[in-house]
């Protein structure tokens, strides 16, 4: 396995063409130790095959949308039938309602929705029509969650909990980032300590309200109800980032989630979604209540507007990914896999003395290679990327296809099944032996 000439070809030719040779830094090898990404030609139900023919089994899904499975007969039918009837029209289309009314329906904090392409411009709309209704400026987000690559969100913590950020990525103005404060996660203190400086000025607390992008990380008990007070007390809107988490762990999001009590109390007034509800198309949609959608045009003074926007493959698409999610028990059956999953890592890595941290919820899951709980970004930052480097690498060369990243989760989808949970247990068990043994 461990022989892959032709994507280490391919990776020689696209870096002449393509900036670093992908479309998406995260698809690099860089955090990995560096090297040819794998090329891949091919994907069915949880297999890949790369272009020198090797097999792997998938826990990337994509980073997310492929909960299905990759190539799912319902959704490619569906895609196919779209296109026959013509991919784009630039008119409104009866599917829009259909995927409007299923969102709405799951997500009950949704009176009226808009559909865009991608996660990041629904993530950088919520925050325009926050502002719009609330007439303020500054937006309140946590540190090492993820939100797209505008500028706003691409913005790190200061010096302190209470200060203004500081440019995460080259080209976006200080000025910017002194819209935006990053606070710790699972931290209400410091999220108060941020709204008594600067409370009159904040549009919105954004938040993932259950972290995919370091990890999977639960809110502790009581912080997204605190998180929601807290903003309520200071004028400010409650924007739920759902763009990996919607859907993921049963059909309907965070805020409706059994494993978060209280839901009431954790209402957000605007959520952002995207990956899972396109079905692997390019899809983002924003929603929250009538009243603060209302400030959208063609309604209200906040601009807002695309020309693939709610095309139909992609709606099409992501009303068959939901369809198969409505079957009977396709969460719990996820759920059992990744459990299996989860206890087999964990007894092969203590059997060969490898720190391991899993946070497993439902379908998904983390490992981080630490022996401490990880429950914010620091504690997340806090962990073995060369082990986790090794381990990917090793992973790679038995045949299981991992995200290059140690902050990443695993995910399952219903096309996995239990040979796949066992050729993987054998490989990580091989992995971690090697680890063990300084190989
Ligand atoms: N928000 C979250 C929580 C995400 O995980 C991502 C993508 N990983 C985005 C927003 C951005 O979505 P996209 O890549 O579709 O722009």
């Amino acid at each position: 396995h461990a022989h892959r000439p032709h994507s280490e070809r391919l990776y020689q030719e696209a870096l002449q063409h393509i900036v670093g040779g992908v479309n998406s830094p995260s698809r690099s090898f860089k955090a990995v130790g560096g090297g040819a990404p794998v090329f891949m030609k091919k994907a069915s139900g949880a297999h890949f095959w790369d272009v020198d023919d090797n097999r792997y089994i998938d826990y990337l899904a994509a980073y997310g949308p492929i909960i299905t499975g990759h190539a799912h007969p319902h959704i490619t039918e569906a895609i196919a039938k779209a296109a026959a009837n013509g991919t784009l029209y630039g008119t409104p289309t009866t599917l829009e309602i259909q995927l409007a009314k299923m969102l709405k329906e799951a997500i009950p904090s949704m009176d009226k929705v808009r559909f865009v392409n991608s996660g990041t411009e629904a993530v950088m709309t919520t925050i325009r029509v926050a502002r719009a209704y609330t007439k303020r400026n500054k937006i309140i987000k946590f540190a090492g969650c993820y939100h797209g690559h505008s500028d706003l969100v691409l913005v790190a913590a200061g010096s302190g909990p209470s200060t203004l950020g500081i440019p995460d990525s080259a080209g976006i103005p200080t000025s910017i980032a002194h819209e935006v404060i990053t606070v710790p996660f699972n931290d209400a203190d410091s999220l108060k300590a941020a709204l008594d400086k600067w409370g009159s000025e904040v549009a919105a607390v954004m938040v993932e309200p259950i972290v995919g992008n370091f990890g999977m990380v639960m809110p502790k008990p009581g912080f997204l109800e605190d998180l929601c007070r807290l903003a309520r007390e200071y004028g400010a809107l409650v924007i739920y980032d759902e763009v990996i988490t919607a859907f993921r762990f049963h059909y309907g999001s965070a805020q409706t989630f059994a494993g978060l009590s209280n839901h009431e109390a954790i209402k957000p007034d605007l959520t952002a979604l995207g990956k899972i509800i396109g079905g692997g198309l390019p899809i983002g949609a924003y929603g929250g209540s009538k009243e603060v959608m209302e400030q959208v045009a063609p309604l209200g003074p906040a601009y807002q507007a695309g020309t693939m926007a709610g095309n139909p493959a992609s709606i099409s698409a992501g009303i068959a990914c939901l369809e198969v999610l409505q079957g009977e028990g396709v969460y719990d059956e996820m759920n059992r896999l990744a459990t299996r999953l989860t206890e087999g890592l964990a007894s092969s890595a203590a059997q060969y003395g490898v720190p391991l941290t899993i946070n497993q919820i439902r379908g998904s899951f983390s490992a981080h290679f630490c022996n401490h709980p990880v429950t914010n970004y620091d504690e997340a930052q806090d962990t073995d990327g060369e082990a986790f480097a090794a381990f990917f690498r090793h992973m790679l060369d038995q045949g299981i296809n991992l995200a290059p990243s140690k902050y990443e989760a695993w995910f399952l989808t219903t096309a996995h099944t239990d040979e796949d949970i066992d050729l993987t247990l054998t490989a990580a068990h091989e992995a971690f032996k090697r680890m063990g043994s300084g190989k």
